[in-house]
């Protein structure tokens, strides 16, 4: 059984009142917060406000969801009425936004109890998490390493039992990446399967909201609550299927694809356990087919070419007048959006604006943006040709495990290299989800990815949790959850 089906079972028996759940979670940051630097805004009075009324609920004699009254956490690029937004950006310090995220909207409404707002990368640009104005997060299996990135909050905390699941984004892995080195499940949904209004846009046409939970089953669970069409996002389809009812299907003579691509430059360590779970598919009646998917050698340059292009002009709105930040001093209007956005924005931010409005401007264009989208169909044709022969794609999630504080910020492109796993799914607006697999030498997880036909979660969540159930890998260490 998951952590969502645990706790919500001791709800409805008053095993347990859901100001204590709250209570308890909250203790749990007040000790641990220092450490990990997970939460930017932790909203304890809401917190607990919201767990009354769910006992209340319960008290009265009436029914709760599955969620309702579960603590959770939202990452700090999801708009929130009245909280804090802040994009672990300086530029978006103080802005309080005025209308909820639809996600947000859709678990308010099933009564779950926000604990706060999880640090990420700085726009969600980075795999460490360091790029945020507030620092990095922490890894809670080795404070030494970073929790991974951009949702490296969400990740931390849930690694580390500061909430039942956090709400990540993921544009190029930051779901799953940081899932993959916290030691949790980390599901990156289809695009458009999860409304992004209100989502602070930092890719349009890669970004996608999904849940960091503990087991595929709590991922599920996430997931079928906030699949829902919403007029609000024009690219926003939602999901007309559940994923729970299907999860512990029989999966015999369901194949498994591997790509020798993804296999390349992995560390041992990481190749062994992604190869060990080929095997316990193997024993579960599955069938493993290999092939090649040679367009992934242009899957980075393709990733960094539109996403610092989409950004450059996602970003164009923080001019010192519409939000957050307004530098001090300044002389005339011109003047004042230079030293505005000089001041409110990091490096990297920087970095990819830069980089973006290069490969857009005229003379450059034909060269990197429009080779680049047609490099993309052809990723996107390949992944079709090779769901032709399997139900999902096995491959790692991250070619290493956590890396050591303070590395990402020392090669800015060594960091990008390390995202070759999870950007390709982006590319072609695919399900996928990370799952635990292993854990080093060093004693830090390592996390295997499933691939999914585009708007088939079922078959994914179903091939996830039926390995989950047949592994014992983190339930020995401290942060692990007896299934
Ligand atoms: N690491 C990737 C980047 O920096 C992915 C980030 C994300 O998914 N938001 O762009």
């Amino acid at each position: 059984m998951g952590l969502i089906k645990k706790y919500h079972d001791l709800l409805v028996k008053k095993e347990i009142s859901c100001v204590e759940l709250t209570q308890k979670y909250l203790d749990e940051i007040n000790k641990s917060n220092g450490d990990l630097n997970a939460y930017i805004t932790v909203t304890d009075e809401l917190a607990l406000e919201n767990a009354k009324k769910v006992d209340a609920k319960i008290k009265a004699g009436e029914e709760i969801s599955l969620l309702e009254g579960i603590p959770m956490t939202l990452k700090d690029n999801i708009s929130t009425k009245g909280v804090e937004t802040t994009c672990a950006s300086k530029i978006l310090s103080g802005y309080k936004p005025i209308y909820d995220a639809t996600v947000y909207e859709i678990l308010k409404s099933s009564g779950a109890v926000m604990l706060g707002k999880t640090n990420m990368d700085e726009f969600a640009m980075g795999s460490s998490s360091e790029t945020s104005y507030f620092g990095g997060s922490k890894n809670p299996h080795n404070l030494s390493c970073c929790a991974g990135g951009s949702s490296g909050g969400g990740a931390s905390a849930v690694g580390g039992n500061l909430a039942v699941y956090a709400i990540g984004s993921d544009t190029g892995g930051s779901i799953r990446q940081p899932a993959s080195f916290c030691g949790v499940v980390g599901l990156k949904p289809t695009y458009g399967a999860v409304s992004r209004y209100g989502l602070i846009a930092y890719a349009s046409s890669f970004d996608q909201i999904g849940p960091i939970t503990k087991t595929v089953e709590d991922a599920s669970i996430v997931f079928d609550a906030i699949s829902k069409y919403d007029e609000k996002d024009s690219t926003s389809t939602g999901s007309n299927y559940e994923t729970f009812n299907t999860l512990n299907d029989d999966i015999k003579g369901k194949k498994i694809g591997i790509a020798y691509e993804y296999l390349n430059g992995v560390k041992d360590e990481v190749k062994e356990a992604v190869l060990n779970a080929s095997k316990v598919y193997e024993s579960l009646g599955a069938e493993i087919v290999y092939f090649n998917l040679k367009e992934l050698d242009y899957a980075l340059p393709v990733y960094y070419i539109l996403a610092c292009a989409e950004a450059s002009s996602n970003l164009g709105r923080y001019d010192g007048i519409r939000y957050g930040y307004k530098c001090e001093h300044y002389e005339g209007t011109h003047d004042m959006i230079c030293r505005t956005r000089s001041e409110g924005f990091g490096e990297e931010v920087k970095r990819r604006i830069l980089l973006g409005t290069y490969v857009l401007s005229a003379g450059y264009y034909d060269a990197y943006y429009k080779k680049a989208q047609n490099l993309r169909g052809s990723i996107v044709r390949a992944f079709d040709r090779a769901f032709a022969d399997c139900d999902v794609i096995l491959a790692p999630t991250v070619p290493m495990t956590a890396f050591k504080l303070g590395k990402a910020q020392f090669d800015p492109i060594e960091t990008y290299l390390t995202d070759i796993c999870t950007v390709p799914v982006n590319i072609a607006s695919l399900p996928a989800v990370s799952v635990p697999c292993g854990i080093d030498k060093e004693g830090l997880p390592i996390g295997m990815q499933l691939i999914g036909r585009k708007f088939d979660e079922k078959t994914l969540l179903n091939i996830a949790y039926k390995y989950e159930q047949s592994t014992d890998n983190l339930k020995e260490t401290k942060w692990g959850v007896k299934l």
